[in-house]
């Protein structure tokens, strides 16, 4: 068993190694290493991230089957997929490819992106779980980041790989992502060893709003972390912001735009409302109200009671005399 697993991380070491090869040194990776570096990598950062790249013919299995390696361990691997004939081709072609680490920095999948849009074929592949690989289990870029989150007393969350690289590149290395999926209880475990603080930057889009919306209500439900949320402008993702605005700009955002979880409700809440019109207002303060009763700082909701007055022209006591009868009725 123990030997499986050795061979198993054997194999995925000299896979990264030989798909960074491929990216770095040879012709066959010339269109993805300019495609990384129209992106804004630099070879300092691909091999700190030791990316590499599955070129258009099958590449792993002919290396393999020439070093004589155990065609059980290949199927087990999740690199290769297998035909009703049994026969074996490598799953990752003419891919750009993210090496996924477990938190000691030994690799354990990939993932996969796709040089240019196609409709057929998904924008990011991953390796099948394996009984190395479970993504529940997995941040990316947990490993290189542990030191810095514990360093700088918060971990940053974000969406996607290329963005947890952004900031990375803009000096700002205690970020980590999900595999895809939202949040899982083993991965809030994993940060909770390491911090106290965790910042939610996703894409600033709508969908990247609702993940950051079903993420603080996850988090808030299973956790004891102290959440903020950063969002870029415009709808951008930070690696978008990031080459939109530069570098400056970019940190100025993680300086300057640290939200509570419920400042971003104030804005998220408007998003599929009207606030011209008198019932969409109501929906809103009912729901703003509804968060500001779990507040347990009376500073903090005074606060936003405050902008409520401003915004809405509503009567202080008022709104604090409707917080008191609805904590009335929560008990
Ligand atoms: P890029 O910047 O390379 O275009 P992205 O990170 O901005 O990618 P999003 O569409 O914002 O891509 O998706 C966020 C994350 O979700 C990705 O980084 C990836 O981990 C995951 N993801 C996206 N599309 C897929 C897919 N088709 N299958 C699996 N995971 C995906
Ligand atoms: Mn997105
Ligand atoms: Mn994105
Ligand atoms: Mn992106």
């Amino acid at each position: 068993k123990d030997q499986q697993q050795a061979d198993l991380l054997k194999l995925y070491a000299d896979s990264a190694k030989m798909y960074q090869h491929i990216l770095v040194n040879t012709e066959l990776g010339e269109p993805a290493l300019a495609y990384l570096r129209e992106r804004g990598l630099d070879d300092d950062t691909i091999a700190t991230f030791g990316i590499g790249y599955a070129p258009k013919n099958q590449l792993l299995l002919d290396f393999f089957k020439e070093h004589g390696t155990d065609y059980q361990l290949l199927r087990q691997s999740g690199l290769f997929i297998e035909n009703q004939a049994g026969e074996l081709r490598d799953r990752f072609v003419d891919r750009v490819l993210f090496p996924i680490k477990d938190a000691s920095g030994r690799v354990i999948a990939f993932s996969g992106r796709i040089l240019t849009k196609s409709p057929d074929e998904p924008k990011y592949l991953n390796s099948p779980e394996t009984k190395l690989f479970n993504k529940r289990n997995v941040l990316f870029n947990f490993d290189l980041a542990r030191g810095a989150i514990r360093q700088r007393k918060a971990v940053v969350l974000f969406e996607g790989f290329m963005d947890v690289i952004a900031a990375y590149r803009a000096g700002l290395p205690n970020g980590v992502a999900s595999m895809g999926t939202s949040l899982t209880n083993e991965q809030i475990y994993m940060l909770e060893r390491v911090t106290d603080q965790l910042y939610i930057c996703y894409d600033s889009d709508l969908p990247g709003q609702k993940a950051t919306d079903r993420a603080l209500k996850l988090l808030g439900d299973n956790s004891r972390l102290k959440l903020g949320v950063i969002q870029m402008p415009d709808g951008m993702d930070p690696d978008e912001y990031l080459r939109h605005a530069g570098q400056e700009k970019f940190v100025q955002v993680f300086e300057d735009g640290k939200q509570t979880p419920t400042a971003f409700e104030m804005t998220y809440l408007r998003h599929d409302l009207n606030l011209q019109n008198t019932q969409d207002q109501l929906t809103y303060l009912s729901a703003v109200l509804n968060q500001l009763v779990k507040l347990s700082s009376s500073v903090e909701q005074d606060l936003y009671l405050n902008q409520l007055v401003q915004e809405f022209g509503l009567d202080k006591d008022d709104l604090k005399q409707q917080l008191r009868s609805m904590i009335g009725q929560r008990s």
